[in-house]
């Protein structure tokens, strides 16, 4: 192959390897260059993928042998107070209709099968090979320097994933904010398939899906999670970055994590469990309002990179982000290399105009299709989001206030009971009724 290719996708996370399928298959000369040891090997996720939104962009047999770990047919969302907490477990048979809706996965075999999926298309997967830097012309990206040598393009595709030092190198977007991101840690849990159905009281192959929220993170923006792999669970916790640098007294993640785990709610779910597995990595939590430059001349931005990650507090998706921008970046690499004034320009301008990049103005369809679909309207829809989850009260005053009510309505003391609508009203109004309770509603009312 020669020193410049059409186009070489940095990343080969999902939104780099949907790319790359896509690209590939459109017979588009592609290279990825991951700096892992292998696709996944550096990648984190909770992690369910929720495949209904992606369905559009892949053929309709492309998911049929996808190394999933379970089906979510069973949603729980955990109050934690002090010393309390209230459960909502949702199911319902509609979690079982075929195709399905959402599956765990482990990204180390999730990424490699996409991988596969992208180089039986002709993409060719570099691993073990990190990109320093985007090679200039003047003002255009027409290349990158990786570990082994210098590649030159018509496009990059930036997909190295939250941090993107790239997006950055290229004044694509701001320095980072701490308070666009948040941090994940994840422990991977070995039990036997067996045990994880009796615990989670799910049928064979079928898997639940857990969020906590409340008093596990000291009143700091976040959360936990957990989610039933074939023969093991992933739990973890998402915190702010912001809130953690501010936290008195300082505190660490691990140290949030083996609170979450000493938790009665959680430690007989993992009680037996091998840990095999402990990772941590940087989430996107900016929304819309931190978006960046998606094109320039020459290079685009897709998943994380471009800051596409929704955290709406009962449910947290990138990936299902990452795999469209990635397809969606495709399509509009595609189109513009095959745009015919492009070709007539390079023809009338001979040898020289072949090494000229693909000009942001062409690559502008990408823009315009991330905000046509469930990416940036997602993101719109939900751009009060941040704000209303950046709230103390939401992670101690009320869990504890919510706790008090139940706790109240199941308490059988010595004293004869009061009636339930008094005993609620009284205990809400207690919890509630300030103007910080009627503030908070009315932000939620946004969302
Ligand atoms: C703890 C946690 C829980 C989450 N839970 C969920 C969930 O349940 N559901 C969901 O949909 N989303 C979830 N997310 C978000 C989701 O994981 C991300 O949105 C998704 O992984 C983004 O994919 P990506 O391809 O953009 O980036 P990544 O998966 O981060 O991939 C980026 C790739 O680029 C490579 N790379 C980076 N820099 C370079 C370089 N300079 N040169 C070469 N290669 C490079 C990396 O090694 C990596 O392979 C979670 C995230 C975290 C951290």
């Amino acid at each position: 192959m020669s020193d410049k290719v059409d186009v070489v996708v940095i990343g080969a996370g999902l939104a780099g390897l949907a790319a790359a399928y896509h690209l590939a298959d459109a017979g588009i000369e592609t290279i990825v260059v991951e700096r892992g040891d292998f696709p996944g090997s550096k990648n984190v996720t909770g992690g369910r993928l929720y495949l209904h939104p992606v369905r559009p962009f892949f053929p309709s047999d492309f998911w049929n042998d996808a190394p999933f770990e379970r089906a979510v047919v069973k949603e729980k969302l955990t109050v934690l107070a002090d010393r309390a907490s209230a459960s909502l477990e949702f199911s319902s048979d509609k979690f079982r209709d075929e195709p399905r809706h959402s599956f765990t996965v482990l990204r180390a075999k999730f990424d490699q099968w996409l991988a596969d999926q992208a180089s039986a298309k002709g993409a060719l997967i570099i691993s073990k090979n990190k990109v320093d830097d985007l090679i200039y012309d003047g003002g255009r990206v027409v290349g990158v320097k990786a570990t082994d040598s210098e590649l030159l393009c018509d496009c990059v595709v930036v997909a190295d994933g939250a941090l993107s030092f790239l997006a950055e190198k290229a004044k694509m977007r701001a320095a980072r904010a701490p308070r666009d991101y948040a941090v994940g840690v994840k422990e991977i849990i070995e039990l036997p398939a067996r045990t994880i159905e009796d615990r989670f009281g799910v049928g064979a192959g079928e898997g639940a899906a857990q969020l906590f929220f409340g008093a596990i993170t000291a009143g700091m923006l976040g959360g936990g999670f957990l989610y039933t792999n074939r023969e093991s669970i992933s739990l973890g916790m998402v915190v702010s970055i912001e809130a953690l640098a501010h936290h008195e007294p300082h505190i660490e993640t691990p140290e949030l994590m083996e609170t979450l785990k000493a938790r009665a709610e959680i430690a007989p779910l993992i009680d037996g469990g091998n840990l095999v597995e402990y990772s941590a990595h940087v989430i996107p939590e900016g929304g819309i309002r931190a978006l960046p430059q998606l094109v320039g001349d020459g290079i685009l931005l897709a998943g994380d990179a471009a800051g596409l990650g929704l955290n709406m507090g009962i449910t947290v998706r990138g990936m299902d982000f990452a795999l469209a921008s990635g397809a969606l970046a495709a399509r509009a690499i595609k189109d513009a290399l095959s745009h015919p004034e492009r070709n007539a320009v390079e023809s009338k301008e001979g040898a020289q105009s072949q090494d000229s990049p693909l000009p942001a103005a062409s690559l502008a369809a990408y823009t315009q299709s991330l905000r046509d679909c469930f990416v940036l309207k997602d993101l719109q829809t939900f751009a009060a989001m941040p704000n209303v989850l950046d709230n103390a009260r939401m992670y101690t005053k009320y869990p504890e206030a919510i706790v008090n009510i139940l706790e109240k309505m199941f308490w059988i003391g010595r004293e004869p009971k009061d009636k339930l609508s008094a005993t609620v009203l009284r205990e809400a109004v207690k919890g509630f009724g300030n103007l910080d309770a009627v503030r908070d509603v009315v932000g939620m009312l946004r969302v």
